[in-house]
Parts: C-alpha cells; structure tokens; sequence
C-alpha cells in the first residue's frame, strides 16, 4: 500500500479533500494517508512558514503530497507555503492540464487541450532583488543549465508518457538571448533524442496570443517560470476550468498535488464546493504513481458525472444541468459511476503508464573560461553621458572606456539627446587584443574610480566561454 500525505488546508478544504478520499478509496487507489496540519492555523499560532518543523518530515518520508488550498492570512510576514514547499523540496517542474469540458462547462474553445509545463524554481523567482539607486531597482533573473534541461527533459517524458504528439517552448530570446536562449537552446538539444515527438518554438508573447485565440495548435507547452506562472492562469481561465483544474509539482525526490483555486472561505462549511479540481491533483498524482488504471477509472465517472448533469453552483447551469449537488453528493455521484464511460465527451485512455524514470542531470566539464572585461554600474546624478565619460577617463586610465548605457541603450560613444537617462549608468571596460584580465585589474580600476569620486554600485565580469563572448552587447553597440 503506498502511504501518502495530505492536508485538509483551510475554507472549504477539509470538504473538497474528504470527497476526493472518498472517491480515491472507492476505486481503489490502495492509498494510506498520513495528515498534517498546514496553513491558517499554524500561521496564526506565529510559525511564518505555515507548516510545522516535523510535518516536513513526514513530507519527506512519503515523498508524494496531496495538499488542499490554504487561506493566507492578511498583512505581511507571512511566506507563501506553496513557493516554500517547492524550493525546499525541490520541485522543479508545475504540470496543469487544461482542458474544455464542453458544452458542460463554459468556454469559447470547445476542442482546447493544452498542459502547460512550467520551471517552477528559478528565473526571476529567485527573489533576489535589490535597489541601487534612487531611480533603480534590479530583479535577477537566474536560468541554469541544469533547470532547463530538468524541464524540458520532464515535458518530453511527460508527453511520451500520456501518448501527447508536440511539445512547444515558449521564450522571449530574441531580446534575452543569454537566458531565454539557454532555455530554446537546451529545448532544442533535448527535443532530438524525442523523433517521434513533434517539438517547435515560438516567441512568448506571439505564442501566448496564439494560445488565447487557437490554443487547438498546442499539446504540451514548456516554459520558464514568469511565463509559466502567467500563461497556465491564461490556458485555464480560457479552458472554462480555473474551479476544475488540478496541478502537480514535481521534485527528483518529492512531489506536490492540489488544486489551482484557492481555500474560497466565503464558501467554506456549506458542502457546496466543488471538489473537481483537488480530484483532478489526486488524478494527476495517480499517475506519477504509475496507477494509470485507477486514473483511468476515476476520470471516466468524472466525466460521466459532468455529462450526466450532476453539477455543482459554480458550473450549474440550466438547460445543459440536471440536478444542482453539494459537494459529498458530487462524490457519491462520482463513485456511482465508476466502471462508466461518458458518451458525448471522449473518453479518457491513459493506457499502462510506468512511473516515469528521469535520469538525474549530469554537470558536463566545466568550459575554458577567460575574462576579457568588466562592467561597472555606477549611481551618477548627472544628465550628459559626455560629462559621465570625460569624468571617467580623466581618472580611470588602467583600460580604456569601451561605452556607456543606461538601461542597457547605448548613450556614449555617439548616444542621442533624446535617450532618457537615469541615475544608474553601465560603464564598460573590455580588452581586445585578445589577452584576459582577472580580480586584480578590476580591484585596481574600483580604486581608480574612487580617486575619481564616481559611486560604484556593481560590477559585472565580461567572459568568454570556449572563446566565445558569454554577454549582452549594449542596445546600439
Ligand atoms: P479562490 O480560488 O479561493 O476563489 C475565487 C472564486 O472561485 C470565489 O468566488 C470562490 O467562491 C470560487 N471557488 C474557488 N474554488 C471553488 C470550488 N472548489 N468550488 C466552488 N467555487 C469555488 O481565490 P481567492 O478568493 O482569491 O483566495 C482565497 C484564499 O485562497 C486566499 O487566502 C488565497 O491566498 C488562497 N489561495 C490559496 C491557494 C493554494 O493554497 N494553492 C491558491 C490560490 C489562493
């Protein structure tokens, strides 16, 4: 018997989690549940974190959590649990399918079925962010070799898996040609070991406005975190199935299933909430168990049910709606129809599905790496990039000043007067002649910069990685 945890969470959590149990057990799932508390509770008895120092043990020990949602308590200095529990443990990858349910559940794209993967760990959720000036503050945006090829490796298995022809990547590299392009390039390293996967590429922001018109076009999609986390709300929302949705999340060791909605308390002790979208994680976590039958099974008498008319308030609607349910009737409806398969909506065949196996990322050998300059931000309340320039070179002689930007545009040599400028400048040093500098040069040219009153705020190593210039060029150089 595989022994998993779970957490009832907060408002109408305890409803939709006992429910999902019930069915769970009812079709046979050979599941044993270990709870913990986590949330309100535990926030309000004055642990930050939300959850208890030992209920991480038990976590850890079961390796598969099925969590409900939690209410968040108002005002600050409380961290989120769900972006905690994903950097503690590792959980690389959020997997949503969304999927139209028509005409039982409303939407304008009747034949969408889309499941966004989405790098759940890094990106600009480091949440390493700074202020540097008055008028600048600085977000890092951190993507890793090993994150990408984590993601993508788990889309293609993840597609293998559930019988799914494409996989997409979405990034913005054109402009972020460093780290979006790490991301296309590691894709599309990944994508040939997959021949009989469809694989394809497109810009973010064309690609997410192709996913609100025609998300038919797409099968799985694989993206970095910021536009991971903005277009699975898009593909949901647009599915017609945000209160129906589940989602998983993925670590090496440990994974995490619930819904998408929150702990909806104004909806909480009234058995009226509908508990498809935790169902829809637990489905989700049946099959990472490699329980493809129970799955299988479970989803058939869902869809049953939907199309039966059994519904719940939020999706009731008259004419296409029968019979309006609470939420422990909308299971028992649900186990009725175990062993069924819908009629109007496709049946669910998720074939023998094995635990999917991911090979652990290997580090390749580390690339000959040579500095061949520097980049020193500097906080400068002046206005004339020449008058920034003249006061540089009159102190700092150790190399000479390559350019400036302001926001990454070029304003000197040759800037226009109608760039706008603020107070935080990039002041770049390079060598060309093909030698390599190291810390004591940039240590000797922070020196000359302090002789020459200018205020350092960062700097940055400009290198090269198999002789091959590792950095962004200036907009204009
Ligand atoms: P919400 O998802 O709880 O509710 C939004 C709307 O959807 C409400 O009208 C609600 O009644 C309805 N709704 C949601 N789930 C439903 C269901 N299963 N059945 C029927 N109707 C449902 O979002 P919110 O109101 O913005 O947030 C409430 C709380 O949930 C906040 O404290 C928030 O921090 C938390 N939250 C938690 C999670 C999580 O634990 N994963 C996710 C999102 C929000």
């Amino acid at each position: 018997m595989q022994r998993i945890t779970i957490a009832k969470g907060d408002g109408i959590g305890p409803e939709i989690m006992d429910a999902t149990l019930l069915i769970l057990n009812a079709a046979g799932a050979n599941l044993a549940y270990d709870e913990i508390e986590v949330g309100e509770k535990v926030y309000l008895s004055g642990n930050t974190a939300g959850i208890a120092p030992e209920s991480w043990d038990v976590i850890r020990k079961n390796k598969v959590f099925l969590k409900a949602p939690i209410t968040t308590p108002q005002g600050g200095g409380y961290k989120s649990l769900n972006v905690t529990t994903r950097k503690f443990l590792g959980l690389y990858a959020n997997v949503r399918p969304c999927k139209s349910f028509d005409p039982y559940v409303r939407t304008k794209h009747p034949h969408m079925d889309v499941v966004i993967v989405r790098e759940n760990e890094e990106d600009l959720y480091a949440g390493i962010e700074h202020q540097q000036t008055d008028e600048v503050v600085q977000c890092l945006k951190l993507i890793s070799k090993a994150g990408c090829a984590k993601i993508v490796r788990y889309a293609f298995e993840y597609a293998r898996q559930q019988g799914r022809k494409k996989v997409t990547c979405f990034t913005k590299d054109n402009i972020m040609k460093q780290t979006d392009g790490l991301f296309h390039q590691v894709f599309n390293e990944i994508a040939v070991e997959y021949p009989e996967i469809e694989n394809e590429h497109w810009i973010v922001d064309i690609g997410a406005a192709k996913l609100a018109d025609t998300p038919e076009a797409f099968d799985v999609i694989v993206m970095p975190n910021l536009y991971g986390d903005i277009l699975s709300d898009v593909a949901a929302q647009i599915a017609g199935s945000v209160g129906l949705a589940g989602s998983s999340n993925i670590g090496e060791e440990c994974s995490m299933f619930e819904a998408i909605h929150g702990s909806a308390p104004r909806r909480a002790g009234q058995n009226m909430a509908n508990p498809s979208g935790l169902l829809q994680g637990a489905i989700l976590m049946l099959l990472h168990l490699g329980k493809a039958d129970v799955a299988e099974k479970i989803q058939n008498a869902w869809l049953t049910t939907l199309e039966d008319g059994i519904h719940t308030y939020d999706i009731f609607k008259e004419g296409t709606s029968k019979e309006k349910v609470g939420t422990h009737e909308f299971a028992l409806a649900v186990i009725e129809r175990l062993g069924k398969q819908p009629k109007q909506l496709k049946p669910i065949v998720y074939g023998e599905n094995k635990p999917m196996q991911l090979p652990s990322y290997k580090r390749s050998s580390p690339a000959p790496k040579a500095q061949i300059g520097v980049d020193i931000f500097v906080h400068w309340n002046g206005s004339n990039p020449n008058e920034l320039a003249a006061a540089i070179q009159k102190d700092v002689t150790l190399f000479p000043l390559k350019m400036i930007t302001n926001r990454g545009i070029k304003v000197w040599p040759d800037g226009f007067k109608e760039t706008y400028c603020t107070d935080h400048w990039r002041c770049r040093f390079q060598v060309s002649d093909g030698s390599s500098i190291g810390a004591n040069e940039v240590i000797q040219l922070l020196k000359q910069f302090q002789t020459a009153s200018l205020e350092v705020i960062k700097t940055e190593n400009l290198y090269t990685f198999n002789g091959k210039p590792a950095f962004s060029l200036g907009q204009g150089q």
